[in-house]
């Protein structure tokens, strides 16, 4: 039996780091449609910067909760059998210590150079020059993260597709249902078949195709799924 989780950031809430409709604080007059844009980027790198910045430290304070702990756990039960995709850019999945992860939406802690394309790892939580430059041809970088009008990893979304067109349980967890393509995910599921279930407090377009839902936060609601898988 093959099983596929899909993430959002609904899982990462009760780490502490807020999900986009949550967020708040000093950036409560930008809504992260505004911010996380190539627009936005070429527009004004350096307030985009300040944004990735503020979230890279609160990310960097942040453990894994039961939710992420549980998913690793579900791995261990279904090995090669199991796939877990996520929209987080967070990390927090890896730092679990989940394998089999495939990202969506990029990495928060990985680099892009606008001028050479290299791509690397990059830990800064501040600089005094902003935006951030190359660390090997001084160039402007910016954060390897999916922004709202931008295709997906090519190689990520395949394995997305084929994984959702087989499986025989597809389980989403704290996501909203609206950011596609990764929102058509459990729609494919359902229709080859897959039993879909749904983890959230609130309810969302992909609880109308649910089988089961858990109407609950992401740490209770896998120990849930974790005693009837
Ligand atoms: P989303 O579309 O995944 O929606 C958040 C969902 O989480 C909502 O449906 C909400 O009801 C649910 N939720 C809230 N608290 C929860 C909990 N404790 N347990 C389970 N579910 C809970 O995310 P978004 O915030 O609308 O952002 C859209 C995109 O932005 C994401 O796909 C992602 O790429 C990016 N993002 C990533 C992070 C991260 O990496 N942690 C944070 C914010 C945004
Ligand atoms: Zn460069």
């Amino acid at each position: 039996m093959k099983v596929v989780v899909l993430t959002g950031a609904g899982i990462s809430a009760e780490s502490g780091v807020p999900t986009f409709r949550g967020s708040g604080g000093l950036w409560k007059s930008f809504r992260p449609e505004e911010l996380a844009t190539p627009e936005a980027f070429k527009s004004n790198p350096k307030l985009v910067w300040e944004w990735y910045l503020w979230r890279r430290s609160i990310i960097a304070n942040a453990e894994p909760n039961a939710g992420h702990v549980g998913l690793v756990e579900l791995e261990k039960r279904f090995g090669e059998n199991f796939l877990l995709i996520t929209q987080n850019v967070d990390g927090l999945h890896q730092k679990a210590g989940s394998k089999r992860v495939v990202e969506l939406h990029g990495n928060i802690w990985r680099v892009r150079c606008l001028a050479c394309k290299a791509v690397y790892y990059d830990y800064r939580l501040e600089s005094d020059e902003l935006p951030l430059k190359c660390d090997f041809c001084g160039g402007i970088i910016r954060p390897d993260v999916v922004w709202f009008g931008e295709a997906l990893p090519e190689e990520a979304l395949d394995t997305a597709y084929t994984w959702a067109s087989s499986c025989q349980i597809f389980v989403s967890i704290g996501t909203s249902g609206t950011v596609y393509p990764a929102a058509e995910l459990p729609h494919i599921a359902k229709i080859k078949g897959a039993k879909v279930i749904e983890i959230n407090p609130e309810k969302t377009p992909i609880s109308s195709i649910a089988d089961d839902i858990i109407r609950e936060p992401a740490t209770k609601g896998v120990e849930k799924l974790l005693s009837i898988l």
